[in-house]
C-alpha cells in the first residue's frame, strides 16, 4: 500500500461527523427493533435501495415478529418478497425466524455467537444486526465498505479474493468506533453509496479525503481490484398464455431449482432459446400438455445474473392440459416476476399483482 499523509482527526470521527449531517433518512434508520433491522438488512443485499423501501414496510406490517414469519405458509412468504427477487434469502430468513421461535423464545438474542448460530445469518448480517440493534463492537462489511476501503487504503489485492477481504476486515476493524458501532458501519455503507460511488465517486465531498491513498495517488479509477463480470448472454425464451376467466395455465417450478415454489407460464424455460415453433413440443415433453401455438401477444425483457432475457408470450390454443394447472391471476398467486410482466403487458389479473 502506498502511504498518504496524517488526516487532523480519526478518521471514524470525520466520517461519524459527516453521516450526522449527510445521512438519508430510510424507514429502517428509524428502529432499533433488532427483527426489523435483520429482515432489512437481508432485503438490501443484492436490492437497491429504492427497490426495498416500500417492501420494507409492507413486509414488516403483515410480519412484525420472528414467530409472525415463522408460521406463515410458503405462498405468503413468497407473495410478501415480491419485487425483490432472490427467494432464497427469504426461506433462509424464515428458516432463522423458526429457530428464534424454537431457541430464543421468538426474541433475537443479543449476542454474537448466538446471532452466528442463526440459518441465513452469515458475517455482514450479524455484524449489522450485532452493531446496529445492539451496539455491539462488530463491522459490517459489504460491496460498499469494500470499494470504500479498498480505494481508502489503496489496495492493490483483489477484493473478491481471501487476502483482499482479510485486509479490508483489518482495516475497518482498525477504524470501527466502539462507542458507536452501528453509526460507524452504517455511515461506511452510506459513504460507498453516496459519495465513493463505483462509476462516479465525488472526492471533493468526501470526509475521509484527507488520508485516502487512492485519492493521493491518482489511483481512484483503478480501484477496486476485482474479477471482470461474466459477459451477457442473450436468450430468447418462450412462454404460453392460456387464459380461462381470471385463470392462466401455468405450473409451480420444482424445489432446488431457481424460483422455487413460484409459479410460472408453460414454456420450455426462461433460461433456454427456442424459435417458436419448438414450444409445443417441449411442452409434451415437459408436461405431457398439447397447445397449438399461435400469435405473439407480448414481448419483454428480464434479467437473470449475466442473462439477459428477452421473453416471448404467444397465444395458444389447449388440447390436452396434462401436468399443467389452473392458477387465479391474482396478488395471492406467487407468480413469477415475468409472468407478471407478460400478464401486465396484456392487461390481465389485478393491477396490483402486475410487475
Ligand atoms: S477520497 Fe474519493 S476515493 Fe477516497 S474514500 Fe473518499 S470518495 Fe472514495
Amino acid at each position: 500500500m502506498a502511504r498518504a499523509r496524517t488526516a487532523e482527526a480519526p478518521f471514524a470521527t470525520r466520517l461519524l461527523r459527516w453521516f450526522d449531517l449527510a445521512s438519508r433518512d430510510l424507514p429502517w434508520r428509524r428502529t432499533r427493533d433488532p427483527w426489523a433491522i435483520w429482515v432489512s438488512e437481508v432485503m438490501l443485499q443484492q436490492t437497491r435501495v429504492e427497490a426495498v423501501k416500500a417492501p420494507y414496510v409492507r413486509f414488516l406490517q403483515r410480519f412484525p415478529t420472528p414467530a409472525a414469519f415463522a408460521a406463515a405458509s410458503a405462498d405468503d412468504l413468497l407473495v410478501a418478497w415480491r419485487g425483490l427477487g432472490y427467494y432464497r434469502r427469504a426461506r433462509l430468513l424464515q428458516q432463522g425466524a423458526r429457530t428464534v421461535v424454537e431457541r430464543h423464545g421468538g426474541s433475537v438474542p443479543a449476542d454474537v455467537p448466538a446471532l452466528a448460530e442463526l440459518p441465513g445469518i452469515g458475517a455482514y448480517t450479524r455484524g449489522a444486526v450485532a452493531s446496529i440493534a445492539f451496539g455491539l463492537p462488530e463491522v459490517a462489511v459489504d460491496g460498499n465498505v469494500l470499494r470504500v476501503t479498498a480505494r481508502h487504503r489503496g489496495l492493490r489485492t483483489g477484493i473478491d479474493t481471501g487476502a483482499g477481504q482479510r485486509a479490508v476486515f483489518a482495516a475497518v476493524e482498525g477504524w470501527l468506533d466502539r462507542e458507536r458501532p452501528g453509526d460507524f458501519n452504517q455511515a461506511m455503507m452510506e459513504l460507498g453509496a453516496t459519495v465513493c460511488t463505483k462509476a462516479s465517486p465525488k472526492c471533493a465531498q468526501c470526509p475521509v479525503a484527507g488520508d485516502c491513498v487512492a485519492r493521493a495517488t491518482d489511483t481512484v479509477g483503478e480501484l477496486p481490484v476485482k474479477k471482470p463480470p461474466r459477459a451477457a448472454v442473450a436468450v430468447t425464451a418462450r412462454v404460453v398464455l392460456v387464459l380461462d376467466g381470471g385463470r392462466a395455465l401455468g405450473h409451480r417450478l420444482p424445489e432446488g431449482g431457481p424460483n422455487a415454489g413460484q409459479v410460472d407460464l408453460p414454456g420450455p424455460g426462461i433460461l433456454r432459446s427456442v424459435d417458436a415453433a419448438d414450444v409445443a413440443g417441449a411442452l409434451v415433453t415437459q408436461f405431457a400438455a398439447r397447445v397449438q401455438t399461435g400469435a405473439e401477444l407480448a414481448r419483454i425483457q428480464h434479467a437473470i445474473t449475466h442473462h439477459r432475457i428477452t421473453l416471448h408470450a404467444h397465444a395458444a390454443t389447449l388440447r390436452q392440459r396434462g401436468r399443467l394447472q389452473w392458477f387465479p391471476v391474482t396478488a395471492a398467486t406467487p407468480w413469477t416476476t415475468p409472468a407478471r410482466k407478460v400478464f401486465a403487458a396484456v392487461g390481465v389479473g389485478e393491477p396490483e399483482q402486475r410487475a
